[in-house]
């Protein structure tokens, strides 16, 4: 599933592109994917608006517009924003004043796009945790946010209540490369560690966003590249193979349902 680095990636690919363009025309070819109104009256609030703004927040993605309200879009496992010409797999195509147009896609049909008069009122995002990347996130927050839970880091890293827009290939990153077990208790975790693991946080989604994303499902960006972040992946996806930091084998363990791979070495 997308995560932050690479929702990030396709918001500021799209900025460059249709902020402040006109929808002209919308073409609707999967209604599934419209959530919590009908799909009809969406596409008439949204034609003849402009694209004011696009934010990101944790994996959604939102266009602001010259109405003031706002499309909501979760890509869950496999939605695809690709921007150019229309595409025939395309669930919904937004065509822009400029001639272009921007496909939604989705094979495995569990996206989802919402339409509302205020984003940060949504299910999903109203009790969303902090984003990494906002000043008021500091070391003495984490510490704070942390404080002396008894749950195991892994699935806690991963909850987006707890802290929006890391998800199942970056929990298992930040573990591997702070040397912290991903079913350690939060409680038993050192003063030093907090730091290591706050740090490794923004440093491995920094690095991620660097890179364009993971493509390791059906993630590629505005134009249907792949990121170049899967191959610089340490243990996600690396089952049986050997520890970059000393050699052991990889190993992989199910955590809160979710597949975790860890190195039963360098991490404790
Ligand atoms: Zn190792």
């Amino acid at each position: 599933m997308p995560e932050l680095p690479e929702v990030e990636t396709i918001k500021s690919d799209l900025e460059k592109v249709i902020l402040k363009k006109k929808i002209i025309k919308v073409e609707l070819l999967d209604k599934k994917l419209i959530k919590g109104i009908k799909p009809e009256l969406l596409i008439k609030e949204i034609e003849k608006t402009t694209v004011d703004q696009i934010i990101r927040r944790g994996k959604y993605l939102i266009f602001v517009l010259s109405n003031n309200k706002s499309l909501v879009f979760h890509l869950k496992l496999t939605g695809q924003l690709i921007y150019g010409t229309p595409d025939k797999k395309s669930r919904i195509i937004f065509c822009f004043d400029n001639g272009k147009c921007l496909n939604f896609l989705d094979q495995r049909r569990f996206a989802e796009l919402r339409l509302t008069n205020e984003w940060n009122k949504e299910k999903g995002i109203i009790d969303m945790g902090p984003e990494p990347f906002d000043k008021s996130f500091n070391l003495e927050k984490f510490r704070c946010m942390l404080g002396s839970k008894k749950t195991k880091i892994k699935p806690l890293l991963m909850d987006q209540n707890f802290l929006a827009g890391v998800g199942n290939i970056y929990a298992q990153e930040v573990l591997f490369r702070v040397g912290i077990h991903p079913e350690r208790p939060v409680n038993k975790l050192r003063t030093q560690e907090v730091e290591n693991l706050y740090s490794a946080i923004k440093g491995v989604l920094l690095e991620a966003i660097k890179y364009r994303g993971s493509s390791v499902d059906a993630y590629v960006d505005t134009q249907g590249k792949k990121g170049g972040m899967e191959q610089r992946l340490k243990v996600y996806g690396r089952a049986g193979q050997s520890c970059q930091n000393c050699g052991t084998l990889l190993k992989e363990m199910k955590l809160a349902g979710r597949g975790t791979t860890y190195c039963p070495k360098c991490q404790k």
